[in-house]
């Protein structure tokens, strides 16, 4: 079956002309919203086109069509990349979808905005805690903007009210409008496609320099080598280097001019990016749950929600209990225990099953991390057993507040891992950590 973009789009009632620019005002409580978005025309056919994509992904329309077709004004820009996008969306969806090209008849001409560049940086903001460790701390350093693709009312007003903390005063928020009536959900493996495109357009339209993806290193390590860390189950590909690099071939085809994703983070353990820089977040504030989007608290038994705990433990940093709905080793009561419930908890134990591996220097994991990952960061084992130590050092504390009998199998499987590592290294590293927190970034 063929597809007309343009059908698509208002058949799922998008609507890009509400996205914006939020620039928040010193002396008001009044955020100001400036239409349209400075992003130029070419630009925004190029974002209709990934959101699309991204529809087509989540409410798993791949399986009946078999071709889209694009009516714009800029056949030029759009024709060197269909190729490599059509092969990235059969990487990141299995869905083979044919993309074609169909010149409009009405002749727009790609323009220059009058805007110039006031910006240097756009920091790919999702109101994550990466996310706004980077803009806290590029904002210090250069002018920013920060970019966001509105995906969800939550995490959206969760970024809008973010943005208004006094380190980011000076840096606007740009929003697309991604809202769709799209409705099956689930993990995407395109909303880095859709953010990152995003961010691209937003610095190739005012002429700025380059894209800041300010994920931490030890997800980056887990989602390269999850064979190994989550056997018989799919890894998001959003935050994968192999990923973001073919995303950033294909994006720098569009166009005239080379635009770096940089990935400053990558070689960081999350603990180490919010060290410095703790005294300046509000964590209650962030939004790191893979699975719970659209409620208020996270789920707490996602690997993200528990990379999160467990990275802010190792900082000592100790969250509300309310910020999450469960506690990964504690037992939850029968009605809670979900095949998903399930499911996270198998999950989790592979990772530290993984970790505790590394920690004990078994030759051939190490091996494996080094194959998968060296080609993308500077020194993979360093990294992945400093992120072994900070998760093992959260692990530490986190079981020191639950009491043995109320601890479900992943906490007493967490516990017999604990044992077998030598704790020393997890003191050492305590104090390494307490050391970073002394530097100020801000
Ligand atoms: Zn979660």
């Amino acid at each position: 079956m063929s597809l007309s973009l343009h059908s698509l789009l208002n058949k799922y009632g998008v609507n890009p002309t509400l996205s914006g620019r939020y620039v928040w005002q010193k002396d008001k409580e009044a955020y100001g919203i400036e239409y349209p978005l400075p992003i130029r025309q070419e630009y925004l056919d190029l974002m209709k086109l990934v959101l699309g994509l991204h529809i087509i992904e989540t409410d798993r329309l791949g399986d009946i069509a078999t071709q889209l077709i694009l009516e714009t004004s800029f056949p030029d820009y759009f024709l060197p990349i269909i190729d490599q996008l059509q092969s990235l969306f059969l990487h990141l969806t299995d869905y083979r979808i044919e993309l074609k090209v169909a010149p409009s008849r009405f002749k727009a001409k790609p323009k220059r905005l009058d805007e110039g560049s006031h910006y240097k940086k756009a920091v790919l903001f999702s109101s994550g805690l990466d996310s706004l460790c980077g803009a806290i701390e590029f904002s210090k350093q250069y002018a920013t903007a920060l970019t966001h693709c509105q995906t969800n009312q939550v995490v959206f007003h969760k970024a809008l009210e973010l943005s208004r903390m006094q380190q980011l005063n000076r840096s606007p928020l740009f929003c697309f409008n991604a809202m769709t009536k799209s409705t099956a959900g689930g993990m995407s493996n395109t909303r880095g496609l859709l953010f990152l495109s995003f961010a691209y357009s937003v610095v190739a339209s005012l002429g700025m320099e380059s894209v800041m993806f300010c994920e931490n290193g030890s997800q980056m390590l887990d989602v390269m080598a999850s064979s190994l860390v989550y056997p018989n189950k799919p890894a998001t590909k959003n935050t994968n280097p192999v990923y973001i690099e073919a995303i950033e071939r294909v994006l720098s085809s569009f166009g005239d001019k080379r635009i770096r994703i940089e990935r400053p983070y990558q070689e960081l353990t999350r603990s180490e990016i919010i060290a410095p820089l703790k005294n300046h977040i509000r964590f209650e504030q962030t939004f790191s749950c893979f699975t719970t989007r659209g409620k208020t608290a996270m789920c707490g038994i996602c690997y993200n929600c528990f990379l999160r705990r467990m990275s802010l433990l190792a900082l000592d940093i100790k969250e509300n209990i309310r910020t999450y709905e469960r506690h990964p080793f504690e037992l939850a009561s029968i009605e809670e225990q979900s095949e998903s419930y399930q499911s996270n908890l198998r999950i989790l134990l592979h990772v530290l099953r993984h970790y505790a591996k590394i920690l004990n220097e078994d030759l051939v994991t190490l091996d494996e991390v080094k194959l998968y990952a060296r080609d993308y960061f500077k020194n993979p084992i360093d990294l992945a057993t400093r992120s072994a130590k900070d998760v093992f050092l959260g692990v530490m504390r986190s079981l020191e507040t639950v009491e043995h009998a109320k601890l479900n199998q992943l906490g007493k499987k967490a516990k017999e891992l604990l044992n077998q590592i030598d704790k020393s290294l997890l003191v050492d590293r305590s104090e390494e950590l307490i050391r970073l927190s002394l530097i100020q970034k801000t």
